[in-house]
């Protein structure tokens, strides 16, 4: 299959544009116009296998998570999804990877509301870049620089859950019913919190989506916004998969697991009753952690007492 074949079969008409796409997937650049007052929002990000996947990973999850961690950057800052590119590297052009591939990321970017308007494919090690073009109203949009001491610390869903899937991969998939299946669909199949996202935008005053594990991801918007945190390591939304699958380290997991791709974020004490109004609609739980300090650093308690954790515990469940 030469590459023109395999953009035209796969790509070309995978996500059909609106009024705003003048120029998609076929010439030498796409050609696009955002809406009118809005400020662009652009991300982007790599997956590449042995890194961000192992090998074996199915190329429908593939697919989906080039494109999920891309819109989470966007949610993280309260950005709506307009277009995206994808830049594809691939060993071989296998049609059944292809086709497994290209659905993973055509039924998320359907879901989304985001366009694939170009790309490029190349042969070399399997590897995936999408480039995310997002838009929000005229200075709108949830820096990590924002938190100030006394205000609260949330975050969303179910950190931990991912790398417990993650470890879980090389077992194939687990059968549906099985306790096991939420965990691999989370690493497999995150969902960006697009909806959340949005709906913080006037209520968040910083936000960043996890991605390398909720402690450190907390430790980056701290020290963005120049405070510290301190936050109660029993109030971790620790599902009960989690728990069966993590034992006594399930908590160590939420913390350090990363590829959650959950938000987490912190709001004024004041504005703490808005945001229970607005995540009452939502059908994904929002767990308080605790609150940022003006001391540096950030401290989890276990029983009123600090914890010392095993930083290194993800490592163990990633072999
Ligand atoms: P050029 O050599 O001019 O860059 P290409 O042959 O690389 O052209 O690409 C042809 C068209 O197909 C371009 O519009 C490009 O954006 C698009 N394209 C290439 N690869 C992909 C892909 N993996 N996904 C979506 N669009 C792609
Ligand atoms: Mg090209």
């Amino acid at each position: 299959m030469d590459e023109q074949t395999l953009i035209e079969r796969y790509f070309r008409h995978a996500t059909p544009g609106g009024a705003d796409v003048l120029l998609g997937i076929g010439d030498d650049a796409a050609v696009l116009r955002p809406p009118p007052g809005r400020d662009l929002v652009v991300a982007t990000d790599t997956q590449a296998e042995g890194t961000h996947f192992p090998p074996g990973t199915p190329p429908a999850a593939i697919g989906h998570r080039c494109l999920a961690v891309n819109l989470s950057d966007l949610a993280a800052m309260g950005a709506e999804p307009l277009w995206c590119t994808l830049a594809l590297a691939l060993p071989q052009a296998d049609a059944a990877w292809l086709e497994a591939f290209a659905a993973g990321f055509t039924a998320l970017a359907e879901r989304a509301g985001i366009v694939l308007v170009g790309g490029d494919t190349v042969r070399g090690p399997l590897a995936a870049t999408v480039t995310v073009l997002g838009h929000v109203r005229p200075g709108k949009f949830i820096r990590r620089d924002g938190a100030r001491a006394g205000h609260a610390v949330y975050v969303t869903g179910w950190p931990g859950e991912a790398v417990a899937g993650r470890a879980l991969l090389s077992r194939g998939a687990p059968a549906p019913g099985d306790p096991a299946e939420s965990l691999w669909r989370r690493f497999c199949f995150p969902e960006p919190r697009l909806a959340a996202g949005l709906a913080l935008v006037e209520l968040a005053s910083a936000m960043i989506d996890c991605s390398d594990g909720l402690h450190d991801d907390l430790g980056k918007l701290v020290l963005a916004s120049g405070v510290g945190a301190r936050l109660d390591a029993g109030a971790l939304p620790i599902s009960a998969a989690l728990r069966a699958f993590g034992g006594a380290q399930a908590a160590e997991m939420a913390l350090t697991g990363g590829d959650d791709y959950e938000l987490l974020f912190t709001v004024p004490p004041e504005r703490s009753a808005e945001l229970a109004r607005v995540e009452a609609q939502w059908s994904l739980p929002v767990t308080r952690l605790g609150e940022i300090t003006s001391q540096a650093g950030v401290t989890w308690l276990r029983d009123g007492q600090p914890w010392a954790f095993d930083d290194q515990t993800y490592r163990h469940f990633q072999g």
